[in-house]
């Protein structure tokens, strides 16, 4: 167990990802031939408390978004075991396939990026929110029409809307309907992929209210993924920062902020916005651009671009490790850095 944050009580878990790693095949486009792999992502191990947000960040391409698919079972992880507790019964993820893991997928829905590109543009928002209650056959006619009505008032949409089509609908209200059609089933985990990224800042914040306010009232436990370590930053109670396909460091969310342990968190952490505009920048310009998965560096990965880097750093891997209660982090010096974090 190489990447490990703190274990909570067995009680409390909901889900449990042990050495979770997905390769991807490159093959020559005409021959077939495989000439590489690609890690995506790599030995990643971290548990999500019920009840729960957690955020999981990290520069496009690091690898966040195919660990979020890997547990949805929406692409198949190449190792790991992800385990989820329902109740008294512990749920071997990697073991359903067929019928049982699509009654399953019940318990974990997924809110995407772009609501538009996931919606059938010739579906009303009816058939939009009432399609997983009719396919997964949990109620028929009038029943799902009433709980759709239920689902579209508590995202905040007016329900004498439901006969029209996605295209009337802005941004925002489009992302309220995508988030009504993943609660149409009670699901547990929510796993929300940049789920506000596409908003301005004003619509963001209200999605992020109404995420808040929807986990309460409907106990959801969430998995945040975004690339903006600010946007989570006032709505997740952990994060989880991920570099190259592998996690560098995790802790609690005011924590993380107030005193990276990792300088890739550092540096993440002084590109977010200031509330104060006035505020003195101390903004550090990451050179290079994430590491090619398909030729990663050795040691750390994160070498070429850290200022602490060592000549240690080239050659060995650091493990991510504790170096604080409840704090974890994968570098070799996180105890002896002196890092900036965001009042
Ligand atoms: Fe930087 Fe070295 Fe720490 Fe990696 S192990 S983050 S290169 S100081």
């Amino acid at each position: 167990m190489s990447q490990l944050t703190r274990m909570p009580s067995e009680d409390d878990i909901l889900l449990d990802v042990q050495g979770l790693s997905k390769s991807f095949e490159i093959r020559r486009h005409l021959s077939r031939r495989l000439v590489g792999t690609v890690r995506a992502v790599d030995d990643v191990s971290f548990q999500v408390r019920r009840g729960e947000t957690v955020g999981l960040v990290g520069e496009s391409g690091c690898g966040k978004t195919t660990t979020g698919r890997c547990i949805l079972r929406a692409v198949e992880p190449t190792e790991g075991r992800i385990h989820f507790f329902d109740g008294l019964r512990r749920i071997d993820l990697l073991a359903l396939s067929g019928g049982p893991l699509r009654a399953f997928r019940r318990h974990m829905q997924l809110v995407f990026q772009d609501p538009y590109a996931s919606m059938n543009p010739r579906m009303t928002v009816m058939q939009i929110v009432g399609e997983p209650l009719r396919i997964h056959r949990v109620a028929t006619g009038e029943q799902i029409e009433d709980r759709v009505r239920e689902l579209i008032t508590a995202v905040g949409l007016d329900p004498k809307f439901l006969n029209r089509y996605p295209h009337a609908f802005s941004g925002g209200q489009r992302q309220r309907i995508s988030i009504a059609r993943a609660l149409a089933l009670h699901p547990s985990l929510v796993v929300a992929d940049e789920a506000v990224s596409a908003l301005d800042m004003s619509m963001q914040a209200q999605i992020l209210n109404l995420l808040k306010d929807l986990q309460g009232r409907m106990q959801l436990t969430y998995l945040f993924i975004a690339h903006d370590l600010s946007v989570v930053r006032h709505f997740s109670d952990r994060v989880l920062v991920m570099y190259a396909g592998r996690l560098v460091e995790t802790g609690p969310t005011a924590q993380i902020f107030a005193a990276p342990k990792h300088p890739y968190t550092e540096a993440l952490l002084s590109a977010a916005p200031r509330a104060d505009p006035g505020a003195k920048s101390n903004r550090i310009i990451l050179t290079g651009e994430v590491p090619d998965p398909a030729n990663r560096p050795g040691g750390c990965p994160f070498h070429p671009r850290c200022r602490f880097a060592e000549p240690r750093c080239r050659n060995d891997v650091p493990p991510l490790r504790e170096v604080a209660p409840d704090r974890w982090a994968a570098c070799h010096y996180s105890e002896h850095l002196e890092m900036d974090g965001v009042g």
